[in-house]
C-alpha cells in the first residue's frame, strides 16, 4: 500500500538572492523603512514600486500582515463602528476579524458549489451595507464583471482580499484590481513568504494617502515611491490616526527576489494542481470544483466536495487519508481546528443563517500543495485519495490501516 511521506506544511527555502539581500540589511542595520542613509532607497519602497508594477496599480503600500492590509483598507474608506460590511461566509478568520476590529458588523454572503460568493445573495444584501470585503478564498474567483456591476449599481465600494490570488486574474485583469483596494498577504503559507507581511494596492490617491498615514508614516511619506503626490496628504495628514503596521526592510529584502520569481512559481503550483485534478477525475462520490473560463487561477491548494456525505463518513476518510500520509482539512467540522474555522465559530459577529454555505462546507475538503511537492508526489496523493474516497463511499467504514500520523 502506497504511503505519502511529504510534509504539507513545508514551503521552499528563501531564494539565495533573498538571503543575501537580507544579510545586507542586517549588516547595515537600517531595518526601519524610514531609516535610510543619504540617497539610499529603502528595500520596502523598492518592493512597493515593483509590486505596483506587477499588478498594474498606481500605488502600493507594504504593511505588517495581510490582516493589517484589510483593516487599513476598511479604515481608509471610512468604515467604523456600527457599519455593516458584507463578506464571504466561506473565508478565513482574519477577514471577519478585520471588519470586527474597526467596530463594524460582518454580514455574510452565501457560497456557491464553485466556492465563490453567491451573487444572487450578494445582490439581495447590498441595501444598508457600507462596503463589500470580497475574499477570493482558496483562489476561487467569481464572475467579477457581474460582481462589479452589482456593487457599482448599489454604490458599494469593494475591497478585495487577495491572500490566495496574488498573481491570478479575471479576464486579464489582475486579482485585486477590480475594487478600490487589493489586499495581499506574504505570510509563510501564501504565494510569497516573509513570515508575516502584507501589501495593499490602489489607484485612488486620496485613499492611498490615508492608508499610508494610517500605517505609521509620520510625516516621512515623501520617501515612498509608489505613492500619491504630497498634495494628496495635505488634506488628511492632521486627521488620520497612526495605527502602526509598517513593513520593515528585512522582509522587503526577502520578498523582492521572490516577486521576480513569482511567474515561474505560479506555473509550478498550477502544474501540481492539474496533476491532482487529473488523478481525481470521475472518482465515485467526489465532486471536483469547476474552474470558470474567465479565471486565470493560481492553485496553491486543492479543494473538492463530498456532496451530502454523512459527517461520520467524512471523518472516516480524513483518518484513512491521514494514515497514508495525506493531510486533509475539513470545513464542515463543528469545532474550529488549526487554521480552519467557519462562520458559526466567529461569534463576535451576529449568528446568521447560511443554509447554502453550510451544505457546501459540510462536504468541503481542503489540502495544501506546497512547492516542495513534485508532480510525482501530486500523482501519489491523487492515487491515495482516489482509493480511500472510493472505499469509504462504497461503504467501507473500517478503521484506517495504521495509526494516523501526528502533524
Ligand atoms: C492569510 C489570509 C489572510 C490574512 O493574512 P495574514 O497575513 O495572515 O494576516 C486574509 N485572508 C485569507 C483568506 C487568508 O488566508
Amino acid at each position: 500500500m502506497e504511503i505519502f511521506t511529504g510534509s504539507f506544511t513545508q514551503q521552499e527555502p528563501i531564494p539565495e538572492a533573498g538571503i543575501e539581500a537580507a544579510l545586507r540589511v542586517l549588516r547595515h542595520g537600517r531595518l526601519h523603512r524610514y531609516n535610510t542613509a543619504g540617497e539610499e532607497i529603502a528595500e520596502t519602497a523598492l518592493l512597493e514600486e515593483e509590486f505596483a508594477a506587477f499588478t498594474g496599480a498606481k500605488y502600493c503600500l507594504a504593511v505588517a500582515s495581510g490582516g493589517y492590509a484589510l483593516g487599513a483598507a476598511l479604515r481608509a474608506i471610512g468604515i467604523g463602528p456600527g457599519d455593516v460590511v458584507l463578506t464571504n461566509a466561506f473565508t478565513l478568520a482574519p477577514v471577519p476579524g478585520a471588519i470586527a476590529a474597526v467596530g463594524a458588523t460582518p454580514v455574510f454572503v452565501e457560497t456557491t458549489e464553485g466556492l465563490t460568493i453567491d451573487l444572487g445573495d450578494l445582490a439581495a444584501k447590498t441595501k444598508g451595507a457600507k462596503a463589500l470585503l470580497l475574499s477570493h478564498m482558496r483562489g476561487h474567483i467569481c464572475d467579477m464583471d457581474r460582481l462589479m456591476a452589482i456593487c457599482n449599481a448599489a454604490q458599494l465600494p469593494v475591497i478585495e482580499d487577495c491572500a490566495h490570488t496574488m498573481g491570478a486574474s479575471w479576464r486579464g485583469t489582475p486579482s485585486g484590481r477590480h475594487g478600490v483596494f487589493g489586499c495581499y498577504s506574504t505570510q509563510t503559507y501564501k504565494h510569497m513568504n516573509s513570515g508575516e507581511g502584507g501589501l495593499l494596492v490602489s489607484d485612488d490617491p486620496d485613499l492611498m494617502a490615508k492608508a499610508i498615514l494610517l500605517s505609521g508614516s509620520y510625516m516621512l511619506y515623501p520617501r515612498h515611491r509608489a505613492a500619491p503626490p504630497p498634495e494628496a496628504f495635505e488634506a488628511v495628514k492632521y486627521v488620520t490616526p497612526n495605527v502602526s503596521g509598517r513593513m520593515d526592510n528585512l522582509r522587503a529584502a526577502i520578498l523582492r527576489p521572490q516577486l521576480t520569481d513569482l511567474p515561474r512559481q505560479l506555473s509550478r503550483w498550477n502544474a501540481l494542481y492539474r496533476a491532482v485534478e487529473a488523478g481525481l477525475q470521475s472518482t465515485p462520490g467526489l465532486q471536483l470544483i469547476d474552474r470558470p473560463e474567465g479565471e486565470d487561477y493560481v492553485a496553491s491548494s486543492f479543494q473538492f466536495l463530498l456532496p451530502d456525505w454523512p459527517a461520520d463518513r467524512v471523518r472516516s476518510l480524513l483518518a484513512r487519508a491521514a494514515a497514508r500520509g495525506v493531510e486533509l482539512k475539513w470545513f464542515g467540522a463543528a469545532e474550529p481546528q488549526g487554521f480552519t474555522s467557519r462562520h458559526s465559530s466567529w461569534r463576535y459577529a451576529p449568528a446568521q443563517d447560511m443554509p447554502r454555505t453550510d451544505r457546501v462546507l459540510a462536504g468541503l475538503i481542503d489540502m495544501r500543495l506546497p512547492l516542495t511537492f513534485s508532480i510525482d508526489d501530486a500523482a501519489v496523493i491523487a492515487r491515495i485519495l482516489r482509493q480511500e474516497v472510493s472505499a469509504v463511499f462504497q461503504g467501507d467504514d473500517s478503521a484506517p490501516a495504521s495509526v494516523p500520523l501526528a502533524d
